[in-house]
């Protein structure tokens, strides 16, 4: 790692700062070219879905079935993990001798590298997040002469968005609520996924069902989540705080709250 700005040692943690530098610089002639998209874990972000299942222009519940399997985390929230070909090289469904089709919207994982965010109570403390440079020994990009900045690196990347959708995202998957015990309940699974992985399906739970009649929901909101995958996921992420973490970031219509008073024998 280069010297230009020397990276801080915290908590045993060598970190980079933004103005850090370091080595990298990856590209077609590299004898390590493509190697490090096969047999390898890529755990999905919901907006690492709504990308990709855009970009191979096929639905959510499509994109989930043919790439994707999912499994239960330690919280006991479902994860979502690229399926990798059954080839003997278990390569990236996406993957071609001249690299990856789909690599303007690529996943997260595969735009942060070689960077990896640390975490530590001490860098939570200070609200920042801090990368380090992972150590991947057939990687002959992180051996160049190169040298680029963290904060150009994340810009070049078009990293950014993602933290944006994965700060809102990560307001759930961080509740206390929700990390204290384990979920087992399978209506929540399921609520959970849809709501964060299988937009499509989302979009026509909130229109089909007695979802509009039920909550008071802007007409422009309604209209826009019709069209904007984003704005969708938004809602979705509104719906899950409502939902899951019982926020009131939702409003049930009057009528609806009064027949259910009427119906608990409440005034
Ligand atoms: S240089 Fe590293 S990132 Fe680039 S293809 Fe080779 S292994 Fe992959
Ligand atoms: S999505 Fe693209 S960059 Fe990521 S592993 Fe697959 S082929 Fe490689």
């Amino acid at each position: 790692m280069t010297k230009r700005n020397e990276p801080e040692k915290k908590s045993g943690l060598t970190v980079l700062s933004p103005e850090d530098v370091f080595r990298f610089n990856c590209h077609q002639g590299l004898d390590c070219f493509t190697r490090c998209c096969r047999d390898i874990t890529i755990f999905l972000t919901p907006y690492d879905t709504l990308r990709m299942k855009n970009a191979l222009h096929i639905s959510s519940g499509d994109f989930l079935t043919e790439y994707t399997v999912t499994m239960i985390g330690d919280t006991g929230l479902p994860v979502v993990v690229l399926k990798m070909r059954e080839d003997d090289e278990k390569s990236c469904p996406f993957l071609t001798s001249s690299g990856c089709t789909l690599y303007p919207d690529r996943p997260w994982a595969c735009r942060i590298y070689p960077l990896q965010p640390e975490s530590t109570k001490l860098t939570e403390k200070a609200g920042k997040t801090y990368y380090s440079v992972m150590d991947v020994p057939f990687c002959r990009g992180l051996l160049s002469d190169s040298v680029l900045s963290l904060s150009d690196w994340i810009e070049e990347q078009g990293i950014p968005v993602y933290l944006e959708m994965e700060a809102l995202f990560k307001k759930i998957t961080a509740n206390e609520r929700l990390t204290k015990e384990k979920i087992t309940n399978k209506k929540i699974q399921e609520m959970y996924y849809m709501a964060c992985y299988d937009l499509d399906r989302f979009r026509r739970f909130v229109l089909e069902s007695t979802f509009l009649e039920r909550f008071d929901i802007e007409p422009e909101a309604v209209e826009q989540i019709k069209t904007d995958d984003v704005a969708l996921y938004l809602f979705a992420i509104q719906w899950l705080e409502y939902g899951l973490l019982a926020q009131h970031v939702l409003k049930v219509k009057p009528n609806v709250m009064a027949a259910k008073k009427q119906e608990l024998g409440i005034e």
